[in-house]
């Protein structure tokens, strides 16, 4: 190198990095603007995959206590139903999921109330023996923080609830007993009106108005055992009383907005502005029926209540006559379909609770195995589909956060806060 040359070496690499200086701003501006469909949905799975995700209701346990069904086995949802498995859940990226021991509203004397019980234990017993078998991929949860500890771990969170109190029966020493077992939330009521609360589907209309004497103690011992209160299934009645009733936050495990889809099982916007208030969760379900509005279909409400009609209990049903029940609600979709319901009106749900309540109160419970299940977000394999539409939609990674988990997760804190409140106040 000559002396020239060498004098001159500043002025080149000046130069050389002015061109690279300007190569990448060129490249790199354009980048920023526009992200590809694919990079947005990459950047979508990597938020999904950071943050905690969390399903507060699923009636796997209906599932679970059919003789031979395998939760640590892949099942296709078209041909079994099935829309919960540990194996989809990993897939799905789903981190925590409450299974809801679901009993169907039968009659309310003491020897429904035994059966409802013996069936409910049963089922609570099933999601535990499961977690037991299955412990190097998931793990029974009870407390808030478990999710989080089992996700370092790499397993999935599997909380307990119970949808529909008719299993307390008339005595309220059954509230412990079930919290004892792991249950950490109540759905008060089903679709038809039980001893503690009237619902929001009941033919013969409410019964109570709201929730009942004996309901009122059950909500007392729930927040002295630090169980959430779910208010979903209720009629509007039944979620002023539980806001009025409940010492601590109360949750709606699995419902919509009302002002999007006009629906009794959906809230007001009323409501959900006293949700906020009182800082509790309403939590989006996958339902069709709630999450968007069919036009009439007379020959599709006749053909489901003719089915309807010949049910027998689906608990006391053989394989045989599930599968045949199966393949005629599939038959009648086929025969008389309702538009199908799509991640977007999900997050149109999403958009007003979070601009009505506030961001800190909406979550996601799907409802799997109970009705559950759109285009898109067919089974637990597919939730992912919701965290990339909400970044479609400019939902940052901290909000995405609060709806797939941290919000519920916030809520069960304060409700064991209130609890230990209640119980040291008790003592001293
Ligand atoms: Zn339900």
């Amino acid at each position: 190198m000559s002396y020239t040359s060498l004098r001159n070496y500043p002025v080149f690499s000046l130069l050389f990095v002015l061109l690279l200086f300007g190569c990448t701003a060129k490249q790199t501006a354009p980048e920023a603007e526009e992200e590809t469909e694919e990079e947005l949905t990459q950047r979508a799975l990597a938020i999904h995959k950071r943050v905690l995700t969390l399903d507060t209701h699923a009636d796997t346990p209906l599932r679970m206590i059919e003789p031979g069904f395998d939760m640590a086995e892949r099942h296709d949802p078209r041909e079994t139903g099935s829309k919960v498995d540990y194996p989809r859940m990993i897939e799905g990226g789903l981190d925590a999921i409450f299974f809801a021991a679901f009993v169907a509203q039968d009659i309310r004397d003491d020897d429904g109330n035994t059966r409802a019980k013996a069936l409910c234990l049963q089922m609570i017993d099933s999601i535990v023996t499961s977690t037991e078998k299955n412990s190097d991929i998931v793990g029974l949860a009870v407390n808030p923080d478990d999710a989080y500890t089992l996700e370092k771990a790499g397993k999935r969170a599997i909380y307990i609830g119970i949808e529909n109190g008719y299993p307390i029966g008339q005595d309220i020493s059954n509230v412990a007993e079930y919290f004892d077992k792991g249950v950490r939330y109540i759905t008060l009521v089903h679709s038809a009106n039980n001893d503690l609360a009237d619902s929001a589907t009941d033919p013969d209309g409410p019964e109570h108005g709201g929730i009942s004497t004996f309901g009122e103690e059950v909500v007392k011992e729930m927040n002295r055992l630090g169980i959430m209160v779910d208010v979903s299934h209720g009629n509007d009645s039944v979620f002023y009383d539980a806001i009025a009733l409940s010492k601590a936050p109360i949750i709606a495990s699995h419902s919509n907005a009302r002002a999007v889809t006009n629906h009794e099982r959906n809230m007001t916007d009323e409501m959900l502005k006293l949700m906020a208030e009182n800082g509790g969760v309403v939590q989006l379900t996958m339902l069709a029926d709630y999450l968007r509005e069919a036009p009439p279909n007379p020959q599709r409400d006749s053909a489901v209540a003719e089915l309807r009609a010949t049910m027998t209990a689906i608990s006391e049903m053989t394989d045989e006559e599930r599968a045949a029940l199966r393949q005629s609600f599939q038959e009648l979709n086929e025969k008389y379909p309702n538009p199908p319901a799509m991640v977007e009106h999900v997050a149109d749900h999403i958009d007003h609770i979070a601009k009505i309540a506030g961001i800190d109160h909406v979550g996601i419970g799907c409802d799997f195995d109970g009705g559950g299940g759109i285009e898109g977000v067919f089974d637990a394999s597919e939730v992912m589909n919701i965290t990339v539409e909400l970044v479609k939609r400019g939902y940052t990674e901290e909000e995405i956060e609060k709806i797939w988990g941290g919000n519920l997760i916030r809520v069960f804190k304060e409700v064991q806060a209130v609890a230990e409140q209640i119980q040291s106040g008790a003592s001293s």
